[in-house]
């Protein structure tokens, strides 16, 4: 089961009224169990009960795609592929920045607790390895390789995600995107510019519009050029859901 198959059986009207803001953000956050299904009132109950019958499913993919990247990487010496990502080897082990926090993983765990999509996200990135020195050209999500099939997908639950928090409250979210080592940059026309890093080699420019009487409050996220050579758009969807989800926590 992925978010994908959730999403496709809600509403998909973005209506704004369940804690997640948008569809796809739900979906995801249903198979996190951090939300509940009553919480989608656009639902009728025979919806309702097949998502629920779809999330309470036998079998977790993900527990199961965690332990098979990290069977996947078992032979992989970290030390080789530290500098390229952006990490440090350290002893056996693996130590990277991820979402403002440091993360250490060994050949078989996670040293701290840490959300399963985060373990996936973190083990999809070593396991690519990438090693390009960034261009400094951005690029939106739609003209990255395949991106324009999870182009709306990405608009959806980041993009307009980001931007209703930002209208609700600009300080408190600039303040989050701070405190995550977000940096302001110039040289762009939105009202706010940051580049956040979630992953050392994956950054996020961030840029920020504020509403008017016209028009709402809006946001644009753009990647360095290499960004793929890092992580695939379908992973790079996550992170961006990941990144909306620590700076609205
Ligand atoms: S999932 Fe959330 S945003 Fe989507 S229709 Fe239901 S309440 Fe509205």
């Amino acid at each position: 089961m992925n978010p994908f198959d959730v999403y496709k059986k809600l509403p998909r009207k973005n209506c704004g009224k369940c804690s997640a803001g948008t569809c796809m953000a739900f979906a995801v956050q249903l198979l996190r169990r951090s939300a509940r299904i009553q919480e989608c009132t656009e639902l009728d109950e025979k919806a309702q009960q097949e998502i629920e019958s779809m999330i309470s499913g036998p079998g977790d993919w993900k527990e199961r795609r965690v332990l098979e990247l990290f069977q996947e990487l078992s032979e992989r010496n970290f030390a080789d592929i530290a500098k390229g990502i952006g990490a440090l080897a350290e002893n056996d082990g693996l130590r990277i920045h991820y979402l403002g926090r440091d993360i250490l993983l060994t050949h078989t765990d996670f040293v701290e607790p840490l959300d399963i999509f985060d373990k996936l996200l973190i083990l999809m990135y070593v396991k690519i390895a990438g090693n390009k020195s960034l261009t400094g050209k951005w690029a939106p999500f739609r003209d990255l390789k395949d991106g324009l099939i999870r182009s709306e997908s990405f608009h959806e639950a980041c993009e307009m995600s980001l931007a209703k928090m930002f209208g609700e409250n600009s300080e408190a979210l600039l303040q989050k995107m701070s405190a995550l080592g977000a940096q302001a940059v110039s040289g762009f026309s939105a009202a706010h510019s940051l580049v956040a890093y979630p992953l050392p080699k994956i950054p996020f420019l961030v840029l920020l519009w504020q509403g008017d009487d016209e028009f709402e409050p809006d946001c644009k996220i753009l990647f360095d050029s290499t960004v793929t050579d890092y992580i695939d758009v379908e992973a790079l969807l996550y992170l961006g859901i990941a990144l909306v989800r620590a700076v609205g926590s």
